[in-house]
């Protein structure tokens, strides 16, 4: 067995003891007989697995108890309809377009109601993020949108943006437990779980609970009501069980790290590695804003498609895959999620420091 460095942006690299100790599991788990994929997920040993797994993130994240943690299906796309579906009472919301997928998720709000752009890094192909200190927000807006990290455009907001005491709703998907947050200043927070959690298949949305009401609009299915989903205890109707299983072993592990604190500490060294390298190389380039890089999702270039190419087929031929930018972005991207080891991102240094004393004009 060999196992590559993987800088996918998602889904993405899993840490290799929750991939052993899965594979272990896999067909009889702790006695049970059965793989957890087999089980019913109204026994009481699947009980026990999404019981301890709400109960480890709500450790983890701080979780005040006025929050509901539900386990979902669909991606983070289908919290694009969602929010606005169940938390348009006035039928407007204010969005901050700091990317393709806040993009994505303004331009759904649409459906449903009035959805107001009120800040956009667009101007500069979203390389960082605007002011958000004092924007216009209609008054009666329900809620006001980010993507906190944009995981295409390696941006990052390190200040929330002053909503003016509307609720604050964001999309973690590439950023959840990289770092501690304070929860009390959301009304919403989900994140689809391959980017940086788990495997693709589970949605977590983390919803304050006076949010989850019988008014929504009109038409939404029982199964896009959070109300659906907070009354059942996520087991509505069959969740994605063994997704959730892996989510749960990858909160264990993060405890066994030291938590969310210890992650970021992690996190800021590998980050530090990579940027240093970028700012002092006459090669490669970051594209982003320095006040407003990602830790999770680093895009670099040469200024050259050529050469980015060769870079990346090299690359991969030294072990380190994934590395090719998103298609609407070019050049490199490096995913450096919580389970990217050190070592793999001083590996791609090293490899970066080789190829540009070779490819230096
Ligand atoms: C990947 C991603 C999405 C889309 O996730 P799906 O689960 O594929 O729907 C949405 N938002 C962000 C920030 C992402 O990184």
């Amino acid at each position: 067995m060999s196992r590559i460095f993987n800088f996918s942006a998602g889904p993405a690299v899993l840490p290799e003891e929750v991939l052993k100790e899965a594979a272990e599991e896999m067909l009889d788990y702790r006695g049970s007989g059965m793989s957890v994929m087999e089980m019913s997920h109204r026994s009481k040993v699947y009980d026990d697995i999404i019981k301890e797994a709400e109960a480890d993130l709500r450790e983890l994240m701080n979780i005040p108890d006025n929050y509901k943690v539900l386990f979902l299906q669909g991606g983070a796309s289908q919290q694009f309809a969602m929010i606005p579906m169940n938390l348009m009472k006035n039928k407007k919301a204010a969005y901050i377009v700091t990317g393709q997928w806040a993009k994505k998720a303004y331009q759904e709000a649409k459906l449903y109601g009035e959805a107001v752009e009120v800040a956009s890094s667009a101007d500069q192909t979203f390389s960082y993020i605007p002011d958000c200190s004092d924007l216009s927000i209609p008054e009666d807006a329900d809620y006001v949108y980010i993507c906190e990290n944009n995981t295409i455009y390696g941006t990052k907001f390190h200040t929330l943006p002053d909503t003016k005491g509307h609720t604050l709703v964001a999309d973690v998907s590439s950023c959840f437990l990289s770092e501690p947050v304070d929860v009390s200043k959301y009304g919403v927070i989900y994140g689809g779980v391959q980017k940086n959690v788990g495997p693709a298949g589970v949605v977590i949305v983390i919803i304050r609970e006076d949010l989850i009401t019988e008014d929504v609009l009109p038409g939404t299915p029982t199964m896009l009501r959070y109300k659906t989903h907070a009354d059942n205890d996520s087991l509505y109707n069959t969740p994605p069980t063994y997704g959730i299983y892996i989510c749960g072993k990858v909160f264990k592990w993060l405890k066994a790290k030291g938590g969310l604190a210890a992650m970021k500490e992690y996190n800021e060294k590998k980050a530090k590695l990579l940027y240093d390298f970028l700012d002092q190389s006459s090669l490669f380039k970051g594209t982003v804003r320095k006040e407003d890089r990602s830790l999770m999702n680093v895009p670099f270039v040469t200024g050259d498609a050529e050469l980015d190419a060769k870079f990346v087929k090299e690359s991969k031929a030294a072990g380190l895959e994934n590395l090719k930018g998103h298609r609407s972005v070019g050049g490199m991207r490096a995913s450096i999620y919580n389970a990217m080891p050190m070592e793999g991102v001083e590996k791609l240094v090293e490899f970066m420091k080789k190829f540009e004393a070779e490819n230096l004009k």
